[in-house]
């Protein structure tokens, strides 16, 4: 099913190969198949708040081997789009958890707390799980005197067990009806994140297929840089709004497993 010029994927993670703790399908076996086809893979999310390693481990538990080079996220892409125009040693007031943090100070930047958020020179806003009041009004202060305002990821919300909680979109959305002004978004559907996976995989849009669960993130961003997509069904968006997308999909499969079949 896979078009022989493609020499990657690029996957999404949540719908693709786990819903929650559970996983989709034989993914030891999927994985041993890829690797079969001689497939590199990259595995891209607009999740900020795990670091690479996290994911490492977490694909691990799910018996899928992989190194940390492989695992791109919202943070990096939101560290590498600031790194795009602001060099290393730069102070950025970063709201967000471990993830994001951790993201700009591999990329060399400093990072600012509340306490000195005053002489930040760029402001970056993921998901805090410990926001409040001072952290979103010192976003709002410096944003609105014009200081170049990014985010790390635009979901509204994420699911969980009990359903839809606020996502960094819902966090940031205070800071842009404070401001006026609306973020540079490093996730899905931009094209940041997915310019990120093909650097680290050394290859051209055209030979790495993104694969996801989402038409509006995850095919949107492949389609944004110009990689094939694939839409698998054991996630969010359903076949008839798949068939309906335009520009139209490459490929649309049940799951995974058929993907690579
Ligand atoms: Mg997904």
């Amino acid at each position: 099913m896979i078009p022989a010029n493609i020499k990657a994927l690029i996957l999404d993670m949540d719908g693709v190969l786990w819903r929650g703790d559970q996983p989709i399908g034989d993914l030891a076996a999927i994985f041993a198949r890829i690797a079969e086809r001689g497939l590199k893979v990259v595995f891209a999310t607009n999740n900020s708040v795990r670091t690479p390693e996290q994911f490492v481990e977490r694909l691990r538990g799910f018996g899928v081997g992989c190194e940390s080079w492989q695992v791109v996220t919202s943070s990096l892409a939101a560290a590498d789009l600031i790194s795009r125009r602001f060099p290393p040693g730069t102070p950025i007031y970063a709201v967000g958890e471990t993830g994001l943090k951790q993201a700009l100070r591999d990329k060399g930047f400093e990072v600012l707390g509340v306490e000195d958020a005053e002489k930040a020179q760029a402001v970056l806003m993921g998901i805090d799980r410990d926001i409040n009041f001072q952290k979103l009004a010192e976003a709002a202060l410096l944003v609105r005197r014009g200081i170049p305002f990014y985010a790390s990821n635009p979901d509204k919300t994420f699911p969980t067990p009990r359903g839809e909680i606020p996502g960094a979109g819902s966090w940031y959305s205070i800071v842009v009806t404070a401001s006026g002004i609306e973020p540079i978004v490093a996730g899905k559907p931009g094209p940041a994140m997915m310019e990120l996976a093909l650097q680290r995989l050394g290859l051209s849009a055209a030979e790495a297929l993104v694969v996801g669960d989402r038409l509006e993130t995850d095919i949107a961003a492949g389609q944004s840089v110009g990689c094939p997509c694939a839409l698998v069904l054991s996630g969010v968006s359903q076949k008839d709004e798949a068939r309906a997308w335009q520009p139209k999909i490459d490929l649309i499969a049940p799951d995974l497993a058929s993907l690579v079949a």
